[in-house]
């Protein structure tokens, strides 16, 4: 018979229980017991469900207190020295020591490094390697949940990322070194793990080797075979999970290797399928992933079943039936969802509901019955209305994304004349200063939106609260002596959330958490519908802090790329269009702030980076796509109207080519904790915009001094001549204290009039 399988189960529980327990165990609230009785709990209901739902293999090893990676990290002895393991099991505190630099009990040292995981929004722990780095098999967990699920009677497939992808994903430390050398030290834990599990009566083990869905250099893609001949155990099948993309130039190296069965993505590269099952030995399993893990819309299982049947024509039983990826990128159960109404929530399908999808393919695919036919018949009502509602499909929208000409993603004048005019109004001195935004998100302020939200404060209440919060943080910018303040955006809960609720085309959840890192987690809104904008978003706010000062107020937008790339995003038309919609309305409301007289408009875009593809091929298409969008919001405005973007990151060395052709005027960016060097690529490219270069960490409690400024400056005046230089801080400070903004930003200011001073003076700015 097809087996049908699921590659991960969300960790954190339909409530966030897990982030909750986690974090009471940080705090001291609760016993390391209490906290394991919370793990244990949520792993009971999670394989229930999975039982429930009638899958044949259920995940094990999947659930993790922070990261699956830093388990796999502890469980191959891979700790750093500095955390003063030596041998013997790596314990949870040693773990959250790694993840957060503390825990209840141990010696503090700095945290590991996190970084995202693929294309996804979760952030896994970087394994810290070294030359001739050895490994030993130093924790049970992966064992004792086994042992757990079973004796709770189900049928287990223990999951644990591959010896080529966990090194592949893993850092270099103290020396370069290539990774590879570490294989042949790493494949003996592995073969013990894979022993192990063989000894506790498991059939089937899911080894997850992303990697292969990523552009390989030949000397890894070369050594998988000879990695998957040494760990074959005998009794025991490997199901070698790939998801993400399509295997591309992998896909023979794939299909051959010595395992059971392979999983592949067939939700984001369904083309792939009909190659891969010509390449796939006779022997062989094929998970076909059909149901999307990194989405949450229901499946059309019509259309699905029509791919499995062609499937199983050729494979029989050899086909399985898997979702894409694991569940752990989309939010626990649809059922929850009691505010969203009843037609939207009948278009979507979280992680239990998938479940569901997953037997129901089953069931048609080996005969249906009444109860399938019922199921199918639902799936095919919501797919149809869905795709033929007005709630959608806005003729408007469509045409007006239809008619975007070229000249409406163009200024009219060229940077270098667009300055002259900018500077003849702005007036600045010489490293004008600057924040990002947001100003601290005081317990009062989140107060106030919560009752405004509940009903408990009436909107002229709310907005008198709201000013005065504004007219305070003016005050305090005109005290420091910044030169171009912003209104400290205490309306925004979150910087995209708060867009989407203004504009048509979202819906929000109340429970649709995914988790983001460790115990932090994100409501991402979900995009259904084609994007208006009804009414301007930010005009009044902008319009009353200017009132409240002379100098130059900048108004504070997220960009169109950022909300596509933050939001769960419709699958029915390209996500290139999607963006244009947003680009449409961000360009509306530029326009309206400008015409009430707000004449800087910061466009942010934090997270265009992170929509990079993961093949370098498809890069460029995206970026250009991406960067037209960013012009057609910023591009309607006159041009002695400046422009800035803002971006929390610094890796701009692949993409500097499509950073300048945003052709923001000014672009702020994150530079402080590499010491300015990631300004290198700006200066060969010669970038010819300005630049404002964070000075400072503000996800650090520490107060940067005014020579640490000057000489962060200094070096940045190195790369960038000193007339396109502006001095700010690399982030939003609504994380931030008050005391510590203000001394900061004080610091700040002191740094940039000592600038000032020195090039009034003729001393050469570039030290
Ligand atoms: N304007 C936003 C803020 O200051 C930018 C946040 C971000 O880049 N992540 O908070
Ligand atoms: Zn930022």
């Amino acid at each position: 018979m097809s087996k049908t399988h699921n590659l991960g189960f969300p960790r954190i529980g339909a409530r966030r229980e897990l982030k909750q327990a986690v974090e009471a165990y940080w705090k001291g609230d609760i016993s390391q017991d209490q906290l394991e009785q919370t793990g244990r709990e949520l792993r009971r209901r999670h394989w229930q469900l999975q039982s429930d739902a009638g899958l044949d293999l259920i995940p094990v090893g999947d659930f993790s207190w922070y990261d699956h990676v830093l388990d796999l990290s502890a469980m191959l002895g891979a700790v750093p020295p500095r955390f003063n393991w030596s041998s013997g099991t790596v314990d949870l505190d040693s773990c959250f020591r790694m993840a957060r630099g503390r825990a209840p009990s141990g010696k503090a040292a700095a945290a590991c490094e996190m970084t995202k995981w693929f294309d996804t929004n979760y952030h896994y722990l970087v394994p810290e390697l070294h030359a001739g780095q050895q490994f030993a098999l130093s924790s049970d967990k992966l064992f004792s949940e086994t042992a757990e699920a079973q004796a709770q009677g189900h049928q287990v497939k223990p999951v644990i990322l591959g010896p080529l992808s966990y090194l592949w994903l893993g850092k270099c430390k103290e020396s370069e070194f290539d990774k590879l050398e570490l294989l042949d030290a790493l494949l003996p834990v592995y073969g013990e793990i894979l022993q192990r599990l063989r000894a506790q009566g498991v059939e089937w083990v899911q080894i997850d080797e992303p990697i292969l869905t990523l552009d390989l250099p030949q000397e890894w893609q070369a050594r998988f075979e000879s990695a998957y001949n040494r760990l074959q155990t005998g009794g025991l099948n490997i199901l070698l999970a790939t998801y993400f993309g399509a295997l591309g130039s992998n896909l023979t190296t794939a299909c051959k290797l010595p395992v059971a069965g392979l999983h592949i993505d067939a939700v984001r590269a369904p083309e792939q399928l009909t190659t891969v099952i010509d390449h796939l030995p006779a022997y062989k399993v094929l998970s076909v992933g059909i149901i999307d893990g990194r989405n949450i819309w229901r499946t059309n299982l019509d259309s699905a079943l029509v791919t499995l049947e062609n499937i199983k024509a050729r494979l029989g039983e050899r086909l399985w039936i898997a979702p894409s990826c694991s569940l752990l990128h989309v939010p626990v159960d649809l059922e929850q969802e009691d505010e969203l109404d009843e037609e939207l929530k009948s278009w979507l399908a979280f992680a239990v509901q998938k479940l569901d999808e997953i037997t129901t393919l089953k069931q048609a695919l080996t005969g249906a019955d009444n109860t399938v036919a019922i199921k199918l018949a639902a799936a095919r009502t919501a797919f149809d209305t869905r795709s033929r509602s007005p709630r959608i499909h806005s003729p408007r929208v469509k045409q007006r994304v239809d008619s975007i000409t070229d000249e409406m993603a163009r200024r009219s004048r060229p940077y270098a004349e667009r300055a002259a005019l900018q500077r003849d109004w702005l007036k600045l001195p010489l490293f004008p200063t600057t924040t990002i935004g947001s100003f601290p998100q005081t317990a009062e302020i989140r107060h106030t939106r919560k009752a405004f939200k509940q009903g408990k404060l009436n909107e002229q209440e709310y907005i008198s609260c709201m000013q005065r919060e504004i007219a305070l943080v003016v005050e305090k910018q005109e005290q420091l002596g910044l030169d171009v303040l912003v209104h400290g955006e205490p309306e925004r809960n979150d910087m995209v959330e708060y867009f989407g609720e203004l504009l048509e085309g979202f819906a929000f959840t109340r429970h649709g958490w995914v988790q983001s890192y460790g115990s932090r987690c994100v409501k991402p809104p979900i995009l259904f519908g084609d994007v208006s904008r009804p009414r301007p978003m930010t005009v009044e706010w902008s319009r009353y802090a200017q009132s409240c000062t002379d100098k130059p107020m900048k108004g504070m937008l997220t960009g169109p790329v950022t909300i596509l790339n933050w939001s769960f995003v419709r699958d029915d038309q390209p996500r290139s269009t999607t963006c244009a919609q947003i680009a449409l309305a961000i360009r509306d409301e530029v326009r309206d702030l400008e015409q009430a007289g707000i004449r800087i408009i910061q466009i942010d875009e934090a997270a265009l980076r992170e929509g990079l593809p993961l093949r370098k091929g498809e890069w460029q298409h995206y970026l250009d796509w991406a960067v037209h969008a960013f012009r057609i919001a910023a591009s309607g405005v006159a041009d002695d109207t400046q422009i800035h973007t803002h971006m929390c990151y610094s890796e701009f060395n692949d993409i500097i080519e499509s950073i300048a052709a945003m052709d923001a005027d000014v672009i702020t960016i994150e530079t402080s904790r590499s010491d300015m060097e990631l300004l290198d690529v700006f200066e060969s490219f010669e970038y010819p915009n300005e630049i404002g270069p964070g000075v400072y960490d503000i996800h650090s409690p520490n107060i940067p001094t005014v020579e640490q400024i000057v000489e962060l400056m200094k070096k940045a005046g190195q790369r960038i001549p000193a007339e396109r230089l502006w001095v700010n801080p690399d982030c939003g400070l609504k994380t931030r204290g008050w005391p510590e903004v203000e001394a900061a930003l004080a610091n700040m200011v002191a740094a940039a009039r000592i600038l000032q001073d020195e090039s009034a003076a003729g001393l050469k700015v570039s030290a």
